[in-house]
């Protein structure tokens, strides 16, 4: 088969695999996943004809896949791929581009920076502030702490990327009890420790409380959230950015979603303040709705950011060239730029706040439903999260199985200020209001069947 009939062919599938979805259930079913009994085999000697493998992959695995990219899905904050940004992948696939030095690979190094500007413009930071396209918020947390670290041991007279931490003095961290678990994975990276820090008491709201903050200390390194990943409430910024740089603390925030929340005027009250921090991540992965893996590390503070990641200490160039891989941990990488630069292209400022505000309304729309319906709602609802009970932790967890065997939809459970919930995260481009009324069908239904003995225990 030539090359465009083979492209042909997977694209095809492709899209009738995303048609499929909208009517197949999003949890594989069980003769899927025995199906993918067929993949092992021992290491083919002889090879195979690249279209039959294709359609292997086809037939095997599009069935036990879960459906993300559909509009049903309500599991982890992950949203679908805007079918225009699917299409930019494919043809980004075909420049094959390693997108680690401007003046090897310009074109795709020229949208990354042009993404990075409508970034800044979008989210209000700084005209100057430096930007490195990773793999998603776990590394965007990465990289701006590893630009932290160097700015405050900077700072006390230490460099870091030359002698480590041995002998450094000692920096404070401090986060809020309700951290993204990723961060401290990525302090514990950092050789920061992901134990070794200061825990700031949250609110009812899992917001944290600024008549909690330790006494800063420099080398200091504030991290902050916009999005609690269970009820997507925002840290008081103002207040919290102010404190922590009377003491020349680094203020890093946490804005996988939440960030987002700056495309819509509507909502942009809830990032108020964030702007004078340090540092910010973002994924594209989850509200952008661009293949995974895409997120974004942000500073304000370039020189830092290079610092911490460029290769050799000849970073910068004088020419005022951004080279991607001077502001990631990676120097070999995919093009992660060109499905941003197609979203925001695609969608304009108003299509984005659009999709922001349909599934801030839509997620409004399941918490009132499910309260209507008898069962409680745990916090408000100020983003896209909604945190609901049906009753007994065993009956919620109980629901949230059945509802995954049913298929309908997704969502998963989680445990909030102690209470076992199911959580609803609505971050698709492709999920309609009618997807909304079907999925609250299938929950109240669920919700209201009693406790099947056999899950009682
Ligand atoms: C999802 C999430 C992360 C981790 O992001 P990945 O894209 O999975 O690496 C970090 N922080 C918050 C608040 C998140 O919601």
């Amino acid at each position: 088969m030539r090359t465009s009939e083979l492209l042909h062919d997977a694209a095809g599938r492709a899209a009738r695999y995303l048609t499929g979805l909208a009517e197949r259930s999003v949890t594989p079913s069980a003769a899927a996943i025995e199906g993918l009994e067929r993949l092992h085999e021992g290491l083919p000697t002889g090879g195979s004809a690249p279209e039959e493998v294709v359609a292997f992959l086809d037939e095997v695995v599009s069935p036990a896949t879960l459906g993300i990219a559909g509009p049903r899905f309500f599991g982890f904050v992950m949203g679908g791929s805007l079918p225009v940004t699917l299409a930019a992948n494919l043809l980004a696939s075909a420049w094959d581009q390693n997108s680690a030095i401007h003046q090897v690979t310009p074109g795709t190094a020229e949208l990354e920076s042009v993404a990075l500007g409508w970034l800044r413009e979008l989210f209000g930071l700084p005209d100057d502030a430096s930007g490195g396209f990773v793999t998603g918020a776990t590394m965007a947390n990465a990289t701006a702490l590893a630009a932290a670290r160097h700015r405050v041991l900077a700072d006390a007279g230490w460099d870091v990327e030359a002698d480590g931490l041995f002998g450094a003095p000692p920096i404070q961290v401090v986060v809020g009890a309700e951290v993204h678990p990723t961060v401290r994975k990525s302090l514990g990276v950092l050789g920061l420790g992901r134990t070794r820090v200061h825990e700031v008491e949250v609110d009812a709201h899992g917001r944290m409380r600024p008549d909690r903050l330790p006494e800063l200390r420099s080398p200091a390194i504030l991290v902050l959230q916009a999005g609690n990943v269970n009820t997507g409430a925002f840290d008081p910024f103002p207040e919290l950015v102010a404190r922590a740089h009377e003491k020349g603390a680094w203020v890093h925030v946490d804005g996988a979603f939440g960030l987002w929340a700056a495309a819509s005027p509507a909502l942009r009250h809830l990032t108020a303040g964030m702007e004078e921090a340090d540092s910010w991540s973002t994924d594209f992965h989850k509200w952008l709705n661009v293949p995974f893996d895409s997120g974004i590390a942000l500073t304000r503070d370039p020189e830092a950011h290079a610092a911490a990641m460029a290769v050799s200490a000849a970073y910068l160039p004088s020419s005022g060239v951004r080279d991607p891989s001077n502001f990631t941990p990676e120097l070999s990488r995919r093009a992660r730029g060109v499905e941003v630069w197609t979203a925001l292209k695609t969608l304009g400022s108003d299509g984005l706040t659009q999709l922001i505000e349909r599934n801030v309304r839509q997620a409004q729309r399941f918490a009132e439903g499910l309260s209507q319906a008898g069962f409680e709602v745990l916090d408000e609802v100020v983003l896209n999260q909604v945190l609901v009970s049906f009753g007994s932790p065993e009956h919620t967890r109980a629901v949230v199985a059945a509802l995954q065997e049913d298929g309908t939809c997704y969502c998963g459970p989680t445990v909030w200020q102690g209470r076992t919930a199911m959580r609803i995260s609505v971050s698709s481009w492709a999920t309609t209001d009618d997807d909304v009324e079907r999925c609250l069908e299938v929950m109240i239904r669920l919700g209201r069947k009693p406790e099947p003995s056999a899950a009682a225990g």
